[in-house]
């Protein structure tokens, strides 16, 4: 990989993060800012969040900085030529994928939330950057485009979810995401089980989204917050692991942890078990992607192991939290599977957000999509787009006949 253009002049390595204001993106920064004499931040994305992309950068003078919601583009514009600010503006996709794949940055930071985060961090990929992928969704769509592209390109893909970047630093020296790991037996994936781990089937009917959105260890967006109440986030980072670390879905295997402190494992063939360990906070893969292969300080404290006390491992319950079976078929299935399975889902916790559904909707929505809507083995990105397309418009159509138009009878 050649250095970009900006690292030749400056010596410091640029950095774009796709989703700035969100909580990996600010986690990110927060990381940089504790080596301004090793990272220079060239770009920054946002959806809507005006005035905090703004702040961000006032503090940290990216050249470009574009958002997605033209509106909002407009307004921030604005507010950019008031301020003074040397800054240009993109928006639209178009000017996130633009600035995804900048010369002058050789690293990009992927934490849009969805399927929004597809085609720029597909860009990013297709530019060769060393892309650090908190944005799980578009791999859960699509891993093996992901995976051929960066092939081809020359890419670096390094996992940030805390899960994946733990798998990645148990793998033997010198692996990259996408080879078939060699002697590896089984990959054991921990998740604390989210806020209503010991919640009975029947309290789980009326719970809040902001009680869903109360993480016991994490603190992060409310999208994945309610895919770990559910456990659609673990059943999303089975198939992402599958993309990742080249394994079938058979090989890997959700442990539940409550305490979040292990956060993964790898079984060897001959017995070794290897895990990586640290409190839950994400600066810590964010610091270790940045850095590969080396390692940086990322202002997280020492792991406590005293004050954590016990570390306790239970099977997943799913006939409570069925989502996380519904994400093995479709991984077990393939092709556009997990397509329908990742659209449906986001459609429904968007609803259940917004107050439209109930939190036990959520399954209910996924498995008539994936079971109603046709299934195709392709998986171009053509195919893929269009089947994401028609997911979101089916799962709505039950949602509003359906679900709706039973409960009424129903009253
Ligand atoms: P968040 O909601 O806090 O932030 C999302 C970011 O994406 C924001 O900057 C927002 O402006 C931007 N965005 C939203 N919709 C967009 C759109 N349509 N187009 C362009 N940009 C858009 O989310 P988060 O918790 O930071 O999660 C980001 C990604 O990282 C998700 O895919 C999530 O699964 C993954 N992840 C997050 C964590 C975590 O601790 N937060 C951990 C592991 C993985
Ligand atoms: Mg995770």
């Amino acid at each position: 990989m050649n250095p970009p253009v900006d690292e030749k002049e400056t010596g410091l390595t640029g950095v774009v993060v796709l989703g700035a204001t969100g909580s990996i993106g600010q986690n990110t920064l927060d990381v940089l800012d504790r080596h301004r004499d090793v990272y220079r931040v060239v770009a920054l994305t946002s959806n809507t969040q005006v005035d905090r992309l703004l702040e961000q950068c006032v503090r940290y003078r990216p050249e470009f900085a574009a958002m997605a919601d033209r509106s909002s583009a407009d307004e921030f514009s604005r507010k950019i030529r008031d301020a003074g600010l040397p800054v240009k503006v993109l928006s639209g996709e178009q000017g996130l994928s633009e600035v995804a794949a900048l010369p002058q940055a050789g690293i990009v930071m992927a934490a849009i939330v969805g399927a929004a985060g597809l085609l720029p961090t597909l860009a990013a990929v297709k530019a060769g950057k060393k892309v650090l992928l908190a944005n799980k969704e578009p791999l859960v769509m699509c891993g093996h485009i992901f995976i051929e592209e960066a092939r081809r390109s020359g890419a670096l893909l390094l996992p940030i979810d805390s899960e994946h970047n733990a798998i990645f630093q148990c793998m033997p020296a010198g692996y990259r995401a996408g080879q078939v790991p060699g002697g590896v037996k089984r990959i054991l994936l921990t998740g604390s089980g989210g806020p209503f781990r010991s919640h009975s089937a029947e309290t789980l009917e009326n719970v809040t989204p902001d009680e869903a959105c109360a993480h016991p260890n994490w603190d992060m967006g409310r999208k994945i917050s309610v895919d770990s109440a559910t456990l659609m986030n673990k059943g999303l980072e089975v198939i992402e692991a599958c993309w990742l670390f080249n394994v079938l879905p058979s090989s890997v295997e959700v442990v539940i942890h409550p305490q979040s402190i292990v956060h993964s494992m790898v079984e060897y063939v001959d017995g070794s078990v290897l895990a990586q360990l640290g409190n839950p906070d994400m600066r810590t893969p964010i610091a270790h992607a940045l850095a590969w292969p080396e390692r940086i300080e990322s202002g997280v404290d020492s792991l406590d192991l005293y004050k954590t006390g016990k570390l306790e491992f239970e099977i997943p319950d799913t006939d409570r939290f069925p989502c996380l079976k519904l994400a093995y078929e479709a991984a077990q299935k393939g092709g556009t599977a997990p397509v329908v399975l990742n659209a449906a889902n986001e459609f429904a916790v968007q609803a259940f957000l917004d107050k439209k559904i109930k939190f036990t909707d959520i399954h209910a929505i996924i498995r008539h999509t994936m079971t109603t809507l046709e299934h195709k083995d392709s998986g171009d990105l053509e195919t893929v787009l269009e089947m994401d397309a028609r997911a979101r418009n089916f799962a709505l159509e039950y949602v509003n006949d359906q679900l709706h138009q039973d409960r009424r009878m129903t009253k």
